[in-house]
């Protein structure tokens, strides 16, 4: 049995009206810890632990640490994730309540990953958010799930961050013989790290990330992610920070549902019917996110009103 569900893949009346054509949303937001990462983060831990680790590591204080989090306390093995200051009280309490030893060291990220690699012993693993084939192998798996469903979308839309879920996304669709459904990846304007690399034909680093859309916030994408796009045809998209976040409040009102900034973005990509026109129907990844409030998304709003 793997760690993550076999997610509902459902036919939106609200959002096929929208978008002028079917959409198919496949709910990876209903993942017991919020977010497709447990697959790939799943998939990751058991086979580290068949190599015989004893203890997981992680510096993500978002959905990526909670997965390992997750996988950690199903599997009996001790986590700890090392997450930066700036790291929000509801996302430690989130981890803290899968029982992971929480670490908060240094005012960034990087200080944060590189405490946790000085945490390293013999018999831990250090789990990667998404630069790691075994993520992509265990993300492939949602469209696996798609295609034992029967249906083959004409494109599936999904957002960017370093590029785990594109790559795995990618590896789903080749290895269930679907090289023909392109690839629509989304990003928001302040997070673009594919859409730079695409342009310059090799991975850059972003100076910064000015979105709110934190979990789309790698400053540079997987070498995987742009190798994704010469195998493959890869769409880069890029929406605002108000569209990523109007799509999150339509997507409550429409289907129940609370996500994240970073999965509003890839269905803020449903209101672009010229980018859909090509397609007769269309595959929504909804990636989903456990960090969100509707009282940030609001505020957010609001700062941005
Ligand atoms: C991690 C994450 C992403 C981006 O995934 P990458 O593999 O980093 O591209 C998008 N949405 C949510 C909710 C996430 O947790």
């Amino acid at each position: 049995m793997p760690l993550h569900i076999h997610t509902p893949l459902i036919e939106s009346r609200p959002l096929s009206r929208t978008a002028g054509r079917p959409v198919w949303l496949k709910l990876e937001a209903l993942q017991p810890c919020g977010s497709f990462k447990l697959r790939g983060v799943g998939h990751a831990c058991e086979i580290h632990q068949g190599r015989g680790a004893r203890h997981f590591v992680s510096s993500s204080g978002g959905n990526a640490g909670l997965a390992v989090a997750y996988a950690g306390r199903k599997l009996g093995l001790p986590v700890t994730v090392v997450v930066p200051e700036t790291t929000t009280e509801r996302a430690k309490e989130l981890l803290r309540q899968e029982d992971a030893s929480v670490v908060v060291h240094g005012s960034s990220w990087q200080e944060a990953n590189a405490h946790a690699q000085t945490l390293l012993g013999p018999n831990d693993a250090f789990i990667h958010p998404f630069d790691d084939p075994l993520l992509w192998a265990g993300h492939a798996s949602m469209i696996d799930e798609v295609a034992a469903a029967g249906v083959k979308p004409d494109a599936v839309v999904l957002s960017v961050g370093g590029g785990g879920l594109l790559s795995g996304v990618v590896e789903g669709l080749q290895r269930n013989g679907w090289h023909d459904v392109p690839v629509l990846a989304v990003e928001t304007e302040g997070a673009a790290s594919l859409h730079a690399a695409i342009e310059a034909g090799h991975t850059v680093e972003l100076p910064g990330i000015q979105s709110v859309a934190t979990s789309l916030g790698a400053k540079r994408v997987a070498e995987q992610a742009l190798a994704c796009c010469r195998t493959h045809t890869v769409h880069s998209h890029l929406v605002s920070d108000r569209e990523a976040l109007d799509a999150c409040e339509r997507l409550l009102l429409d289907q129940r549902l609370l996500v994240e900034p970073a999965c509003g973005a890839a269905l803020a990509l449903l209101q672009h019917p010229e980018v859909l026109a090509p397609y007769a129907n269309v595959l929504v990844i909804v990636c989903g996110g456990a960090t969100a409030t509707l009282e940030q998304i609001r505020a957010w709003r609001e700062q941005l009103a």
